[in-house]
Parts: structure tokens; sequence; C-alpha cells
């Protein structure tokens, strides 16, 4: 099987492929010809096969789906000899400027094989640079010559083979590939899963291909991405389609959109259920994943093998996200949402839609003796928990939001972003200012662990990298710290802490960034959830400011720990998301409500303020 494989390779220069590497190779664009511009839109995705209905029709070679159809100005030489011959002539000697990338012009032989194949090399023959080619071939299918005459025709015509034939080892050298029609085998309409009996045989007829080193190809297969997921996953190796700029597209993000993770953290069952407690909570933990929708939570979830901690409580609501001035929020409006109890236009951090200054959850409480944390696994003056201390019309004045961090009274401050406290264009160090009002500053996240002081800021930017970068447990060791703080320090609390980057995954439309980043928000959550029981009067809530992304998942197996999906947008959406809450006060979260009463629930536990509405 080896040799053969190899000698394949070597023979043909396409190579039998694994579910993980399918390219643009791998798609063949059925009937080319019916596509909005024949052969241009196939060779401009860069597809692995072009195929065209020949038929010898009055002496010459004309491409049309019926002989009723035939129209004397298409020609196979027209549409498909002379630019084919332009191309290679400047990409020197290959069909594609990639040189690694193979085609196939692939010739369905609709009159009778032998005259019409005849005709065929006889019009190869005029262009000499297409035959020469490298890493480009010319096979032949529909009415092919019986095997036994194949040793007649130049060696640069290949065949398309039938699974039931058996070829001679020298008939096998000329088969490029092996088709067949997926009818044979299936009746599936690409919906759902394939009926056992007939995957059955469709694995059987694969693994025949494979056996003789050759790849495999169904006609009338089901055509979109459900379908062309399930051939993937059978090994099926060249994927027919008639929507050949939909399946390039597929085909093109499938890496960024399948993850098969090798880091599986374990989840604790929540040790009481508090739910019920009519105590109001002394404390509150506020865990943000930036951009985490449901879609982004079940894949962090079907990436950890079907178990996230978020996934143990039991008590759930959900949060409508829009902002003032849009169906969909951004960070800002949504923080702003959650931190002040007020709706505001997108890009406005702790301001109202006429810019005014909104008292956000750490002002409104401070003089209760309340001591506040706020931590962002990115830069602490982006959006999230930029509104939870600042107040300016415009997310991106970074130094303006740091200066407005001088007066907010937060107690400690973990993140990224050191640039806007210490590099500023007034020329101001908020660092030495920070010094002088009585608070440990650090540069580096390392040196968390030594910090004696209760009120401190620490802003390292190399600390706040991706968690596929190494960003390690930054964010629960952050949380902890905190928690061991206040607690130390015998004071009530309210803690923000930030899984920014669940968003920047949904942004760059990368599954795994994604479920990485969920993983990670979710051993914040498990630290959290393990305070909650140890201490009695500390609330969770977990929540999202709105989901980044349009995430849908289209397969994943929940015992491996891969998840596959597909993005519809590279921003925000609108779809409300989940809240998780758990401890004294919890059941005050159930239902489905705005943003904006997530604060307006917080304070009333925390103040007594009943909400208004
Ligand atoms: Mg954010
Ligand atoms: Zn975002």
């Amino acid at each position: 099987m080896m040799r053969s494989l190899l000698a394949f390779v070597f023979c043909f220069g396409i190579h039998l492929i694994t579910a993980q590497d399918y390219h643009s190779s791998s798609i063949f664009a059925h009937n080319d010809y019916v596509q909005p511009v024949p052969f241009y839109v196939s060779y401009s995705r860069q597809v692995g096969f072009i195929e065209a209905d020949v038929f010898l029709y009055q002496s010459q070679l004309a491409v049309a789906h019926t002989k009723e159809e035939i129209n004397p100005n298409q020609l196979l030489a027209e549409l498909y000899l002379k630019p084919l011959a332009n191309y290679i002539t400047e990409n020197h000697g290959y069909p594609y400027a990639d040189h690694s990338q193979s085609l196939t012009l692939m010739i369905d032989l609709k009159t009778e094989g032998v005259s019409t194949l005849n005709a065929l090399v006889k019009e190869l023959n005029q262009y000499p640079v297409v035959l020469s080619a490298q890493q480009f071939y010319i096979t032949v299918s529909g009415d092919v010559p019986d095997p036994s005459v194949w040793k007649n025709y130049p060696t640069y015509i290949h065949f398309d083979g039938r699974p039931h034939i058996n070829y001679t080892d020298e008939q096998l050298k000329r088969v490029h590939l092996i088709s067949t029609s997926f009818q044979l085998y299936s009746r599936w309409n690409g919906k759902g899963v394939i009926p056992q009996a007939e995957r059955d045989k469709l694995h059987a007829v694969i693994q025949q291909v494979h056996a003789k080193g050759k790849p495999i190809r169904f006609w009338a297969t089901p055509d979109f991405t459900n379908a062309w997921i399930t051939l993937m996953k059978m090994k099926v190796d060249v994927i027919g389609t008639d929507d050949v700029l939909a399946l390039s597209a597929f085909v093109q993000k499938l890496p960024a959109s399948r993850f098969q993770s090798d880091q599986y953290h374990e989840v604790d069952q929540p040790k009481k259920d508090h739910s019920l407690s009519r105590k109001n909570p002394k404390n509150i933990i506020l865990l943000i994943g930036d951009g985490m929708g449901l879609t982004q939570l079940y894949a962090g979830y079907t990436a950890n093998k079907g178990r996230l901690s978020i996934f143990t409580i039991p008590t759930i609501g959900f949060s409508i996200t829009t902002s003032a001035d849009s169906y969909i929020t951004d960070s800002a409006a949504g923080a702003t949402a959650m931190s002040t109890g007020s709706k505001t236009n997108n890009r406005y951090i702790g301001m109202d839609t006429s810019s005014r200054p909104l008292a956000t959850i750490p002002e409104k409480i401070r003089d209760k003796g309340y001591a506040t944390a706020l931590i962002s696994a990115g830069d602490i003056t982006d959006a999230t928990p930029a509104a939870f201390y600042a107040h300016q019309p415009e997310r991106s004045f970074s130094e303006a939001i740091a200066n407005d961090f001088m007066a907010s009274n937060v107690d400690i401050l973990i993140g990224g972003g050191i640039k806007s406290f210490t590099q500023r264009a007034d020329k101001r160090n908020l660092f030495q200012e920070l010094t002088k009002k009585g608070y440990t500053v650090s540069g580096s996240f390392s040196s968390i662990d030594t910090v004696r002081s209760s009120k401190f800021v620490i802003l390292d930017d190399a600390a706040v990298v991706s968690k596929m970068k190494g960003r390690g447990d930054f964010l629960s060791r952050s949380l902890n710290k905190s928690l061991n703080t206040f607690t130390r320090a015998r004071k009530p609390f309210f803690i923000m802490a930030e899984g920014a980057q669940i968003d920047y995954g949904g942004h760059d439309n990368s599954i795994a960034y994604v479920a990485r980043e969920v993983m990670d928000f979710d051993q914040a959550v498990a630290e959290a959830m393990k305070f909650v029981d140890h201490d009695g009067e500390t609330l969770l809530i977990i929540t999202a400011d709105h989901e980044t992304g349009g995430l849908t998942l289209t397969d994943g197996n929940l015992s491996t720990g891969f998840v596959q999906g597909n993005f519809s947008t590279n921003d925000h959406t609108a779809v409300m998301v989940p809240v998780f809450s758990y401890g004294p006060g919890a059941d005050l979260f159930k239902g489905v409500y705005q943003n904006t009463a997530l604060q307006q629930k917080i304070l009333q536990l925390l103040t007594g303020a009943k909400a208004s509405r």
C-alpha cells in the first residue's frame, strides 16, 4: 500500500488527502463550462480539477452539456486550451503561479470514445506548451476506450478509472483517479448523517480505491456545507461541486474553522445550590466573556470533551445587548450598560448619549466601604474594563481613559495597556502618580505574588498575549490574587474580570482561538465558584457583552474534543447572551432582560436600591 501511494505521489503529484488538509486542489469543478465565466472562475479559485463535456462535432471539439446545446463558438480550444497555454507560459511551465498547485483538465468524452479521443490528441498536439507543463494533467472520462488500448495513446493522456474494473499494473499507471456515482451507494440528500448501511458501502469503495493508491471522486453528491464536511470526514479525496465559489470559500476557511484540543481541564460539580438563598450577597464577582455567545461557550465545552464549569451552574438568564444607537452593540456600549445601568451609543465609555458621565458600579458602592478590582486579559483601557472606571465619549481615547482611572478609587487593576499610563503624549507618568496615591505599581505580571499592598496596578502587555501564544493562567491567577487581597483586608468587594480575547477569536474567525479562550475563561469561573462555595456571601455572575463572529457549529466530537465552526461575520452580532449566576441572590438573574438590568440587580443586592424597571 505504501509503495503504491508513493508511486502515485511520484506519478501524479497529488497525494491522498487526510481530513485535515483539504484545499483548493481537492475541488472538482463539475461542468465548468456552465460557470458564469467558463475556465476563469475555477482557475481564479485555483481548483484542482476543471471538467468539460466534449462532443466531436463536424470534426471539431465542442464543449456542451447536450448535443442539442452544441454551439460552434464554444470550442475546447477557445474556452480551455488557449487560456491554459497562456497561463502555463506565464507561469514558466506550470498551470498556477504557485508551482506546487496542480491542475487537471478533465475531459468528459460525450461522443464515441475512440474517435473523440483521437480528435482530442490531434488537437492537443497543437499546444506543446500545455503538453509539457508540470503539475498539469489531461484526464479523460465518459466514453473512455477499453483499457486494453490505452497503451496506444500518448502518455500525457490519463484516464478516469472505475472501482469495479480490475486494471493491470500497466493500465493502473494510466489511471489518474477513480470515480463513481454516489447514487450507486447512497440516496443520502446531504442533511444530517448518512444511514449506517449506506455509509458502510461508501467506506468499502473508498477503501478499495485507496488500496489501489488512487484518489476517489463521487459524482452526483449533495453539494453544500454538511455534505462537504461528511465527504471529507470519509476521506473522499476529490470533492465535486457546481458551486465552485462556495466550496472554495469553505475550503479556504477550513484551517481556521477546525480545532482539535490537546489540553483539557477537569470540572468540579458545584458544592452547594445557593440559588435559593434569601440572603443578599456581600460580594460580587462579575466575569465578562467578551464576544461570548452560546456557540462560543459550546465550542469550548466541545473542545474540553463535553464539560465546562460554567455549565454546572443551575441558574440561567439572558441579556439583551442592543445599544442606544445600534441594533448591534459594541463592547463600549455593552459594558457601559452593565456598569451604569444605562443604554448608550456605541463607542461611548461610561457616558450617556449626550456625553454626560454616568455613575459606574464602583462609584456607586465606594461610599459603602467596597473594594474594587478590574481585571482584563487584554488592554485595561479597552472598552470593557474602561466602562467600569472611565467616562469618555470615544473608546479609543486610551490616554484619557487611563487618566480617568486616577479619580476612580478602584483598588486593583490588572491587564495590559501600560503605555497609556507611562508613555503619554502629555509626558505625565501615571505610574509615578499612582505610587504617590499609595498604589503599588508594576509593569511585570510575574511580580503579582510578591505584591503585599491591597491597592495595586499591574499592567504587562507580554502577559496578555492570546492563550495560544502562552498567556497561561493569567486570568485565574489575577482573580485569585484579588480575592485573597480583599479577603485579607476583610472588605466587601466587587470584582470584574474580563475574558477579553474570546472576542478577538471571533473577529479573527478562528475556532481554535475562540475555544482556547473560552476554556481559559472557564478555569477562572471554576476558581470563582470555589470561592463562592467556600465564602457563602459572594454572588458570581457570568455573562457577555455580545456575541462575536456569528459562529455556528457545523461539526464536533464530544469524546475527542474536536470542534468545527463557521463564522458568518467578522464582527459582533445582535443575539442575546447568556447570564449564569451562582451564589446568594442568583435567582434575581433568571429570565430575559436588558443588559442594563444587570447593573440594577447588582446594586439592588449590594445597596438595597430597588431596580427601577
Ligand atoms: Mg473587551
Ligand atoms: Zn469585539
